[in-house]
């Protein structure tokens, strides 16, 4: 401020992103660091995206080099996208938890070798000279869902992501509940059989053994036949993934309609036991029930919660795919860049 207060007023606001154009104007970057891709976007706070990067995660075992090039990539689109650097209001990072926001650091994302204690926050600021605020994924996936997705207009909403694993975010009277280390729906490893399935997290019977894509690609594998619509589709048994099993349960294939039958009910299980704790209003279901689709799955998962819930609880229910789909990891960085500045808006 003291030296933004030498300069121009209209200067001064451009140069944090808040000149012209009030709210919408806000030039924001986001950042999503996933298991496997990084996307970088540069948009404003409605969600929109003016300009995107989007490569291969590949941690190189260094925290430090690994963030250096992402700040590199960071200079590299707001400088293709023609703003300076200068113009971004804030930077937010989607990024894998458990997070100490309070220190601005990643605790030890089990995907990025080398990011123990990584100092993300800090280390992304001093390279570009903007505030950053880091989220974990599962949260800032949350907060576009209902910022900009499928829960827009809600108050009460918990997402899951329903993907390679099962992480899940809460926002609740409007606002996302954190809890400790940033962990608060961590639905995933809510354990629905004592001593089942074991977990990639170390625990048995996590709702994730059951209804993971990761965790269902190693019991396929083990249980298709041979002689089944999935294997063929698969190129064989032991290559047999979810995607396969969709497929072939849209062609009838007795198999697929049976395994994706006990992913709907664990699934269900899961969701009723969250309309109870929660009472929300809407689920937001992200890859493997937003692929599979109506008929498949969110029907009969709908079905099964309002059968097993109270009425007044399950009749008003939404249980919804996610509505931003691909886009997600764009509008993951920008909301927790747009929420940190109190400047989200639809
Ligand atoms: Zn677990």
């Amino acid at each position: 401020l003291r030296h933004g207060s030498r300069r121009p007023l209209r200067a001064g606001l451009a140069s944090r992103g808040l000149a012209p154009g009030g709210k919408g104007a806000l030039l924001l970057l986001g950042i999503d660091i996933g298991g496997t891709k990084t996307v970088l976007a540069l948009g404003d706070a409605t969600g929109q995206v003016r300009a995107r990067l989007r490569r291969s995660t590949e941690p190189s075992g260094d925290a430090g080099r690994d963030l250096a090039r992402l700040a590199e990539d960071a200079r590299r689109l707001v400088v293709e996208a023609g703003v300076a650097l200068s113009g971004v209001a804030a930077v937010g990072v989607s990024l894998p938890g458990p997070l100490d926001l309070d220190a601005g650091l990643v605790l030890n994302p089990p995907n990025l070798p080398g990011w123990h204690r990584a100092p993300v926050r800090d280390a992304l600021g001093a390279a570009l000279g903007r505030p950053v605020h880091l989220e974990n994924d599962a949260n800032a996936a949350a907060l576009a869902e209902w910022r900009w997705g499928a829960g827009r207009g809600t108050q009460h909403l918990v997402y899951l992501s329903m993907s390679t694993g099962v992480g899940g975010g809460l926002v609740l009277g409007g606002r996302l509940h954190r809890g400790v280390a940033s962990s608060a729906g961590e639905v995933g490893h809510m354990p629905l059989v004592w001593d089942g399935e074991p977990c990639a997290c170390g625990l048995r019977g996590c709702l994730e053994a059951y209804v993971g894509g990761a965790a269902w690609t190693r019991r396929l594998a083990r249980v298709t036949p041979e002689a089944s619509r999935v294997a063929v589709l698969a190129g064989g048994a032991s290559n047999a993934r979810p995607e396969h099993v969709v497929e072939a349960a849209r062609e009838g294939d007795a198999f697929a309609v049976a395994e994706l039958a006990r992913y709907n009910d664990h699934l269900s299980r899961a969701l009723v036991q969250l309309t109870f704790v929660l009472a929300p209003e809407i689920f937001v279901l992200g890859t493997i029930p937003s692929a599979a689709g109506e008929a498949l799955c969110l029907g009969p998962v709908r079905e099964r919660v309002r059968a097993h819930t109270w009425g007044f609880l399950g009749e008003g229910l939404r249980i919804e795919p996610s509505a931003l789909g691909a886009r997600l990891p764009e509008c993951a960085g920008l909301v927790v860049a747009a929420e940190a500045l109190g400047a989200v808006s639809g």
